[in-house]
């Protein structure tokens, strides 16, 4: 008996070992527990020489093979073909289970089909793979989302899907070139790669076209979606260094989690997009899917109807938050901003409601509301003796929109107030997002003597030789470098050489959030010359706002002063 086993072994092994691929074994962590046959020498290979390696060391720089040994340990029966080098091997992976159905290890078969496949195969890789960084491209992730559904079918985890959109990408080709972004796209996407993978060894990571990156976690819940989001923005906190300058990346990144948030591998790629939409509107960072923004959700589609309805019936009204000068109190200008009173959701803040106007093509008709109110309220407040400069804010969609200018001169003239009592305040990014375009609005408004003010200043990039060109008059800077600005260095010194800047430019500073009279002394001694916030006051309603400036603070009521004598 023994004699017959020896014999029909070593004819096992004498036929294993003359067989033309390699054959693999290894355990449920990827320890190689056999390797054998003819096919080695083609990968460089003895027989026997890397058991008890890890297949992640040998193969793990291969990024397409540890995609495949990853999917092949996650339990995924699979054949496609891997490129080693000039090489091509036609790889087989069966997983093997023990009686209880647990994985305890994988067979492994490679044939070289180098030469039979190299015109195929170089055009199938074209279709499945990002030409640029190497990563999956749509078409591979969605077979990898739709293959995590199967192998997840009746459990309650499902795959989660993390989509990512590098923030003023644009910006970054633009000024560099297309080389040097396609350069930074290529190292993005080997950071990520990297640091997934020692995060999660079966995350996929593929890149959609343009800045845009995608992440699939086979298996995760809304934690560990949450941790691998961090993981990826951490990747980038060291900078990149293009034609030897640092530069500094981030990404926006949205998430969706099956089942909840969808069972097919479009619905989640859709409502992962929608996700990483409100994180970049939001300026969060990262935001998981959420039905009020999604646009093809009825209850969005529902509170759009209402929103046109507020603005054609003027039930959208404006409450004025006063700016003051630091030295003497003096209130010369208010800020307003709109508030809504859903009739069945209640108080809804700008933040929620601006997006979705300009996303619906709302933004032009809310603006114009918006500026003929306030144009109004100048007016009556000016035949009652105050002479308060009202701000409006205006969306990136108003300045691009090139009868802007005609609009507000109709209405400067239709209630006589002169442009300088007019402020128009347009955030950083939107300012610098198409300068070109904007440039020309600006400048008409300008010409007619309505200030200009930049928002959230701090936020975006802005370049100071755009800055020059602007016709500006004024700053804001954001609230986030003022609001801890008594305890946070840095925060101070932002604000200090913003001021110092600004003055050069001869721009006037307004520092917004202002909360605490800290804050107020700390601003006034670094010569910032308005502050806004709720130390001085909340947004408030007109007849508040008018008892709120005839008690609490001096106005210049019927000065003599103009208001551009604070700068
Ligand atoms: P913003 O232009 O930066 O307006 C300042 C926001 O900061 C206001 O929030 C204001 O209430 C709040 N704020 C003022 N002082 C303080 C403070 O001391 N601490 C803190 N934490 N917050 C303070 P609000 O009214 O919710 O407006 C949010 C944003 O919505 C505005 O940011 C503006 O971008 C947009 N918005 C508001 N009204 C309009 C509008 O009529 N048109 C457009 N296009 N956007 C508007
Ligand atoms: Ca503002
Ligand atoms: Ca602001």
């Amino acid at each position: 008996m023994e004699e017959a086993l020896r014999t029909s072994e070593a004819r096992l092994h004498m036929v294993i070992s003359h067989v033309p691929i390699a054959l693999f074994a290894m355990d449920q962590h990827g320890i190689i527990t056999l390797c054998e046959g003819q096919g080695l020498q083609r990968l460089g290979l003895q027989p026997g020489q890397v058991v008890g390696t890890s297949v992640f060391d040998l193969y793990g720089s291969v990024p397409q093979a540890l995609e495949q040994i990853r999917r092949a340990l996650a339990g995924e029966a699979l054949k496609e073909v891997v490129h080693l080098g000039k090489l091509a091997f036609e790889t087989q992976f069966t997983p093997l289970h023990d009686v209880e159905g647990q994985l305890v290890g994988v067979i492994g078969v490679a044939t070289d089909v180098t030469e039979r496949t190299a015109m195929d195969e170089a055009l199938r890789y074209h279709t499945l793979y990002d030409a640029l960084t190497g990563l999956p491209n749509r078409t591979l992730l969605c077979g990898y989302i739709e293959q995590a559904f199967k192998s997840v079918a009746n459990t309650q985890h499902g795959p989660a899907l993390l989509m990512l959109d590098v923030n003023r990408f644009r910006e970054i080709n633009d000024t560099f070139g297309q080389q040097q972004g396609d350069l930074l796209l290529q190292k993005i996407g080997t950071r990520f790669r990297e640091k997934l993978y020692a995060f999660d060894r079966l995350a996929t990571v593929a890149r959609l076209g343009g800045d845009e990156f995608a992440v699939l976690l086979p298996l995760a819940d809304e934690e560990s979606a949450g941790q691998a989001a961090g993981v990826l923005q951490a990747a980038l906190e060291e900078p990149f260094s293009i034609e030897g300058l640092c530069i500094q990346v981030e990404v926006s990144i949205g998430a969706a989690l099956a089942p909840g948030h969808g069972s097919d591998a479009p619905t989640l790629l859709r409502r992962a997009d929608v996700a990483m939409y409100t994180a970049k509107q939001a300026h969060e960072k990262y935001a998981l899917y959420d039905a009020v923004h999604d646009q093809y959700n009825p209850q969005r589609l529902e509170l759009i109807c209402d929103l046109r309805q507020a603005i054609a019936s003027r039930t959208l009204t404006l409450h004025y938050q006063p700016k003051a000068a630091l030295t003497t109190g003096e209130v010369s200008c208010v800020e307003a901003l709109l508030r809504w009173h859903h009739p069945k959701r209640g108080f809804i803040p700008p933040d929620q409601f601006i997006p979705l106007a300009e996303q619906s093509g709302l933004i032009a008709s809310l603006s114009y509301m918006v500026l003929e109110t306030a144009i109004q309220q100048c007016r009556l407040w000016m035949d009652s003796g105050f002479k308060l400069e009202v701000a409006v804010n205006l969306s990136m969609r108003n300045l691009l929109d090139t009868e802007l200018p005609d609009t507000i001169a109709g209405l400067l003239a239709r209630y006589g107030v002169p442009g300088r009592l007019l402020c128009v305040e347009v955030t950083e990014s939107a300012m610098m997002t198409n300068v070109e375009r904007t440039h020309d609005v600006l400048m008409r408004l300008f010409e007619q003597g309505v200030r200009i003010s930049i928002d959230d200043f701090g936020t975006g990039y802005s370049s100071l030789a755009y800055l020059k060109r602007l016709p500006i008059d004024e700053l804001k800077i954001d609230r986030c470098f003022v609001q801890y600005m008594t305890s946070i260095r840095s925060d101070s010194s932002i604000v200090r050489s913003t001021v110092l800047m600004a003055h050069r430019l001869g721009v006037r500073v307004v520092a917004e959030g202002v909360e605490d009279q800290e804050t107020w002394d700390l601003l006034a001694s670094m010569g910032c010359d308005i502050a806004q916030g709720y130390y001085l006051s909340r947004a408030l309603p007109v007849p508040e706002l008018e008892s709120w400036l005839n008690t609490t603070f001096q106005s210049v009521r019927s000065s003599e002063q103009e208001t551009a004598a604070i700068t």
